[in-house]
This record gives structure tokens, sequence and C-alpha cells, in this order.
């Protein structure tokens, strides 16, 4: 594949720049779509009444006229030649064009009939004419790269990319579906409205199709009446639930009842854990390893970073004496690792946890008996398939933060049963939120500095640039800068990002988590699901970069006890979206929300943030296809099954989705 650096026109500032914007190589750049088109079609003059928008093409007759109202307004205007009318055109702030406009010359005029005006008056002219209908692809950008120039960029080498076409021919001829390549082409440069509707229906049908294959790789050999056997009083999980420190929520109990009835069916449990942050999801998945353990198997519980991974292993020792438990992180002394893996192997480990050092090859199980997977979504799905065939078919959790509304979670999981925790523990105050600009930072310090008099902690979110870490850790850096300015004196700080080394991670938050820190400034990318009781403030910088779900489950980190709990979201963009975390506390509502303001692609927050990150598919908007994709997907897979061929390895390593 070339290199993205080889390409003309990418030095070596722009190329920061594209990978800021989460582009890394060729791919990503040719599937960096257009979010929408500016659309110039020819207005029919005949039928125009004052106020309706225009796009007329037509001659010049005349060198404009230029009146300076101010140092900041002034107003050009000029006599413009349509073949059948001559209308005066008016167009504010453009005296720089004075000199381009010549008389004769062909020009677009885009803007408003006004016939106070007697004419035109325009925002935004083009030179020369229009042919027929004009349209623009606008792509996100940042303040460093326009559109325009990541526009420039993928015209220069859609042409010479070649890409898999992945939907099989017989659903290409079925829709009539256009060639991969060509649909590329023209998604960045539609000549017509029925040929971008053509490209779109294509990338998005095989989008979909490639989604839909991987999660029915994920259920491979997953068939009813094939699971584990068991025998499990339920008096003895009763006897825990009654002797914990706190009293299960109704909603956690029935979790649960739910997963010991899975468990000891002789199905294979296929089951996802969706509850609010902070809803507690952490003991029932505990109660989950315990009854497996109570069965006679090994369990595994996969976190999505270190930190969680060796939150989760403190915990349940705590909870759950009587289980040998064994941690599996990244980086282990080798005698450690090697005494883990063998208790693993011959069965002294009862449960382990890990992050996904726990699918390395060499580590081998006696008898996994369950597998889970905790804020499931950051994984891709060969990671999750291959804990899984660790196991002779174990039972599955999934659990997830980041609830989706019922009837899309049953059309993209399949057959996946769900259990929702829907309360949080009694005691909870909602986490109350205020959105401030960055104008008002004092505020906030204030606010801030009360928190610390209480002897309580904070955590501070710094201003992300999105995939660039680099970017991350000088804005990490100038806060912690900026922060101890204001509070060195009074407290100490703790920094956290994704660059540190595990050692130094876990010295950070074991610090904060004792105490002895009393702010911690870090990126988001680290601290799902970290618990600190103490913590009652948390501050956003930058929050419209986020979705509403990814804001609700920072936020979720304070609030954990009955202390007053505060959420401080610092933005001086979108306010209005942000506005509804200040009326609402409610995970499932704010979801729907999001859904409705933003469509699925920011569904889970971040943008890549992994499962369901579609990069042109919508689930909502395009869900009909959706179901026709999935309906292809299984008898395409039966097809398969008979002809005994297996489904392309490559397909499962398309990054684009769930990985
Ligand atoms: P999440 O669902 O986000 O993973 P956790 O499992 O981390 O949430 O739980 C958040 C906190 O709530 C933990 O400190 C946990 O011990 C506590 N907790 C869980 N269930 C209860 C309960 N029923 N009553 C009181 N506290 C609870
Ligand atoms: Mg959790």
């Amino acid at each position: 594949m070339i290199d993205l650096s080889e390409i003309k026109g990418i030095g070596i500032n722009t190329l920061r720049y594209l990978n800021d914007l989460g582009i890394n190589n060729l791919d990503d750049l040719v599937t960096y779509y257009p979010f929408r088109y500016d659309v110039y079609e020819k207005t029919d003059m005949d039928k125009i009444k004052n106020g309706d928008h225009v796009v007329i093409d037509g001659i010049c007759e005349n060198n404009p006229n230029v009146f300076h109202f101010s140092r900041k307004l002034n107003k050009m205007s000029f006599r413009f030649n349509t073949g059948k009318k001559i209308y005066n055109v008016t167009i504010f702030n453009r005296a720089y064009l004075k000199n381009k406009i010549k008389p004769g010359m062909a020009l677009t005029i885009i803007g408003k009939y006004d016939t106070k005006h007697r004419g035109i008056v325009a925002n935004n002219l083009e030179f020369g004419m229009l042919l027929k209908t004009k349209i623009t692809p606008v792509y996100h950008s940042n303040f460093k790269i326009t559109s325009k120039k990541i526009h420039q960029i993928i015209t220069s080498v859609v042409d010479k990319v070649k890409v898999t076409d992945y939907v099989p021919e017989t659903f290409n001829q079925k829709y009539n579906l256009i060639e991969k390549n060509k649909a590329l082409k023209i998604i960045h440069n539609p000549s017509s409205l029925e040929l971008l509707e053509k490209a779109k229906q294509k990338l998005k049908y095989e989008e979909l199709f490639v989604f839909m294959l991987k999660m029915s790789y994920l259920k491979q050999g997953h068939k009813k009446n094939t699971g584990l056997e068991r025998k499990v009083n339920f008096d003895k999980v009763k006897g825990k639930m009654e002797n914990l420190p706190f009293k299960l929520t109704r909603d956690q109990e029935k979790a649960v009842k739910n997963i010991y009835d899975d468990l000891i069916s002789s199905r294979q449990m296929n089951r996802l854990l969706q509850g609010d942050v902070g809803s507690g999801k952490t003991i029932v998945s505990f109660f989950a390893l315990f009854i497996n353990y109570l069965s006679g198997y090994q369990g595994a519980l996969m976190a999505p970073t270190e930190i969680l991974a060796l939150q989760h292993y403190n915990n349940i020792k705590k909870v759950f004496p009587e289980l040998k438990v064994g941690l599996l992180k990244g980086k282990l002394k080798v005698k450690e690792r090697r005494e883990i893996l063998a208790g693993l192997a011959d069965g002294t480990i009862d449960v382990v946890i890990g992050t996904h050092a726990l699918i390395s090859d060499d580590v081998v199980y006696q008898n996994l008996g369950l597998v889970i997977t905790d804020e499931q979504h950051r994984f891709g799905v060969m990671q999750r398939g291959n804990l899984k065939n660790k196991g002779q078919m174990p039972d599955i959790l999934y659990m997830s933060a980041t609830p989706i509304p019922r009837t899309y979670a049953l059309t993209l999981y399949g057959d996946m049963d769900i259990s929702s925790i829907k309360t949080m523990p009694n005691g909870r105050k909602p986490v109350k939120t205020f959105l401030k600009s960055n104008k008002e930072i004092k505020d906030v310090l204030y606010l801030m500095l009360d928190e610390i008099k209480k002897n309580h902690q904070i955590y501070v979110v710094a201003p992300l640039v999105e995939e660039s870490d680099k970017i991350d850790l000088e804005n990490v850096y100038e806060l912690a800068d900026k922060m101890n300015k204001a509070f060195g004196k009074v407290c100490d700080i703790g920094v956290l990002h994704g660059k540190m080394s595990n050692k130094e991670k876990d010295e950070v938050m074991t610090k904060f988590k004792e105490g002895k820190t009393k702010i911690l400034i870090s990126t988001t990318v680290i601290e799902v699901g970290v618990d600190v009781a103490n913590a009652t403030m948390m501050v956003i910088f930058d929050s419209f970069r986020f979705g509403l779900s990814a804001l609700h489950q920072l936020r979720g980190r304070v609030g954990r006890n009955d202390l007053d709990s505060y959420c401080v979201l610092i933005s001086d963009r979108e306010t209005k979206r942000l506005q509804i975390l200040t009326e609402t506390n409610d995970g499932f509502k704010i979801s729907e929300e999001d859904f409705k303001l933003r469509g699925s692609g920011d569904l889970f927050g971040l943008r890549q943030s992994g499962d369901m990150h579609f990069k042109i598919a919508d689930i909502k908007q395009d869900f009909n296809l959706l179901l026709t994709v999935k309906e292809d997907c299984e008898n395409y897979l039966k097809e398969l099954e008979a002809s005994k061929a297996v489904i392309l390895q490559d397909i499962l390593q398309t990054t684009n989705n769930l990985d």
C-alpha cells in the first residue's frame, strides 16, 4: 500500500493534520467520506418570489461599485445578465474581489432574491458558468486543514486506489449495486444526485454486510442446547448476596438471576449486561464468575485497560475471598507471568482478570467455562472471538455502559439476550451538571476550590483532539501547568495519559485512589470504569467534542456515594446540545437524544470507540437496509456452510468496523 507521505501535496504538516482527523493510511483517506454536500442547481427565475434562495449564472455587465460603510462593513454591487433578464447583484464584505470581477465575465451567483434591493443579495459567487447541477462535498475538518484541501487530496488519489469489494456478486446483481471503486470515486466527486445515491447505496450496503458477517463470526458455533452442564444450588448464591457490604438493587438481583438461569441451562449463554455508568454491573459479573466457579469451571474477565483490570482484581478478592484469582496484564515479571499461566493450565486459578493479554497464544486454560468482556465495545470482534475460543463452548457475558434502544440491539446483536440495570444503587444523588464557557473559567476554579476544601477529589478531563496522542499530551501538560498555578499551594495534582508506562499509570492512579492527589488531570482514553468514591467533581474541557453518551459516562465517575457531586462541562460551542446533560441524568434517555441529534455514528461517544462505528451507514436512518442486509448475510452464510467454505479472513481483519 502507498504510504500517505508519498502522495503529492501531503507534506509533513498536512500529514499531521490528517492524522489528527484519524486518517493514517490510504484506506482511511479514501473512506473519509463527506458528511454533507452543497448542491447548486440552477434556479428557474420565472417562478421566483421575494426571499427565495437562488442560484443563477450569467455575465457581469459592469465594473462593480464598492461602498464602505465602515472598516468592517462594505457592499459591492454590479449588474448581472442571465440572458433573459438583468439583475442587480449586491454582495456584502467582498470588496477584495472588486478587481477580479470584470465586465463580460461569466459568474455563478448564489444568494437570495430580494425585491427591496431590486435584485439578488448574494452570499457567495463563483467564477465560471454553472453547466449543470454542481455538487460540492463537505468534509469534517479542523482548524488546520480545510474541507477543500481534504477534497483535493482525496481526488488526487481516489482514481489510483484499488479496493476489495466485499459484497458477494449475487447481491451486487440483485440490487444493481455499482462497483466499489466506482462508488468511491463518485462519493468524493458526484456529477449528479442520482449517481451519488447509487454510490451511497453501495458503500452502505457493503459496510453493513461486513459488519453483519463479523457479528455472525462471533456467533459461529453458537447453537442452542450446546452449552456446559452445571449444577449449582441457588441458595449458595443467595447466601452470598445477603453477605455483601450493600444490598443489590432489584435490577442487579434480576440480572444475577438471569445469568444463573442461563448458566445452569444446557444452552450456551450469550448475554449483554447493560446499565448506566455506576449502576453496578461489576458486582453482577462477579456473581457470574462465582456461579461459574461453584460449578467447577474457570472464568475470565477481560477489561479494556490495566487500571480497570487491577481495580476489578482488587475488588473481587475483597468480595469473594474464596476465589483464587490471577491478574494477567501486559507487563508482568517473567516469573509472575509463568506462575499465572501454570495456574490457569492446571486449574489452580479459578478466575483470571486481565486486559487483552488474556488472549495471547500462550494462555491456556484447564477448563474455561465463562468469559466476560467489560466495556465490550472497546474490543474488536477478533479479540472477543479469540477469548471465547480459549474454552469449549464457554458461556459469554458482555457488559456495556452505553445502552442502545432495544430494537437496534436485537437487530445488531441477533439472538443475544439482554439484562438491563435501570436504577442506580440507593443513596445516589444525581450529579449536578453545569455548562460554562471558557470565559467563565474563574467560576469553575472557585467551585473546584470549594470541593478541595471539603477534602473531596476532582477529575479534570483535558481538551482533546481526536486520535492525536501528541497534541493530547501537549494539552494535558499545559492544563496541568495552569492547574498547578491555581492549586499548587493547596493540594497535589496528578496527571494521567495514554503515553505513560503502565507502571506510571498505576502509580498515579493509586495516589489518586488513596487521596494523596486531589486533582487528577487526564485524557479520556484511560479512565473508563475507574471507581473512586471520594471524587465529587468532574470538569470536562472542550465538551463539545464528545457525544452526549460519552459525556454522561465520564460524569458517571463522580456521584458514587451520598455526597453532593458536580460536573462542569466547559464549551463555547454546541451549547444547546450539551444543555440536555444539565437537565437529565438518565442514561437511557441521553442515549436516545444522542441518537436523535447525531445519528448512530456517535452513539458510542468518541468516534473511534469501536463497536458500530459506521463511516457511512447509520443504523437508525438505514434501519431498513440493515434488515435487508441481515437477511442476505444469513442466507449467504447458509450457502457457505453448505459448500463448506469459510468466511474470508480478510473480512474479519477489515478495520472499519468493530476493531
Ligand atoms: P459500572 O456499572 O459503571 O461498572 P460499578 O460496578 O463500577 O459500575 O459500580 C459503581 C460503584 O457502585 C462501585 O463502587 C460499587 O461497589 C458500587 N455499588 C454497586 N452496586 C451497589 C449497590 N447495590 N449498592 C451500593 N453500592 C453499589
Ligand atoms: Mg464498569
